[in-house]
């Protein structure tokens, strides 16, 4: 078996879109490991409302001026991809309690199928602890008024336009 860095860390999701929330453990990731991949996992059955193609040109436009950062998409078991990126460590982000009891399962059944590859947690920062993709939609698809404005709070500025554009039969502002 190939050896696996552990200076290389993969932080992997739907990014059904990329929020706040993921660029902050994307940013503070980057800082504590020498490399960072974002893993785009494609999960048909999730539902998602972006295809594969924008979700990773949304990442790697925010994500562009992160030297240490590359993104990928993939299909299959999250620790397979990690040992094929050749990293040693998961990164995963935590926000609540509920959080932690679902990652707690999945870090057990990660490790038994890949006893090499580490999981780490960086809890969400205060500021970004309520936002989650499946909100942000929420808002997107019903917001009235400013809600490119109030986007502003959960999303990258680059998103807000295309994620609103997913949605042509919401009331204009
Ligand atoms: P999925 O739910 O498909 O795993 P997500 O893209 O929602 O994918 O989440 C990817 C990772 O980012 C998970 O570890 C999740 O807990 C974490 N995460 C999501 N939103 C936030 C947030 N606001 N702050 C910190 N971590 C977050």
């Amino acid at each position: 078996m190939s050896e696996l860095n552990p200076h290389h860390a993969v932080y992997v999701g739907s990014f059904d879109p990329l929020t706040l929330g993921h660029l902050d453990i994307i940013r503070r990731g980057a800082g504590l490991f020498d490399k960072l991949t974002v893993g785009i996992g494609l999960n048909p059955e999730k539902n998602p409302l972006l295809t594969p193609e924008e979700r990773e040109s949304m990442c790697r436009q925010v994500l562009a001026p992160l030297q240490n950062v590359e993104v990928k998409c993939f299909a299959g078991l999250t620790v397979n991809f990690v040992r094929e990126c050749g990293a040693a460590v998961m990164l995963r982000g935590v926000r609540t309690l509920t959080d932690i009891e679902l990652e707690f399962t999945m870090t057990l059944a990660n490790r038994a199928l890949d006893p090499a590859i580490e999981t780490v947690f960086l809890m969400a920062s205060e500021k970004y602890s309520h936002i989650s993709s499946s909100l942000i939609k929420q808002i997107a698809s019903l917001g009235r008024g400013n809600t490119a404005e109030q986007l502003k709070s959960f999303l990258p500025r680059e998103i807000i336009a295309p994620l609103l554009a997913k949605y042509p039969d919401r009331q204009p502002q």
